[in-house]
């Protein structure tokens, strides 16, 4: 058995699996990455804090964690997997 970091959510405080869909936000500054799941409700509070953090002067790198089964070699949004739910406020 292969030990892994345990990844929360910073949204929910659930776990995460390394495996599965999901987004960081890096702190440049002091290498911290707040993780949050791929659904649409940890996105939002994901979006809210980040607005937060930036207002507070940091600045972050997002990345985007896709699941191991995404054969999606250019990951973001929309992507062969349908790993993201696609945040509501970015519909036209
Ligand atoms: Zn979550
Ligand atoms: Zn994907």
């Amino acid at each position: 058995m292969s030990r892994q970091k345990v990844i929360r959510c910073a949204a929910c405080a659930g776990r995460i699996k390394p495996q599965h869909p999901h987004i960081g936000v890096e702190d440049l500054e002091t290498g911290v990455e707040f993780s949050y799941h791929a659904r649409a409700s940890c996105q939002k509070r994901c979006v809210e804090e980040t607005v937060t953090r930036l207002e507070a002067g940091k600045v972050f790198a997002a990345h985007h964690y896709h699941s191991s089964r995404c054969p999606d070699e250019a990951p973001g949004f929309g992507c062969a997997a349908d790993c993201f739910d696609t945040p509501m406020a970015v519909a036209n």
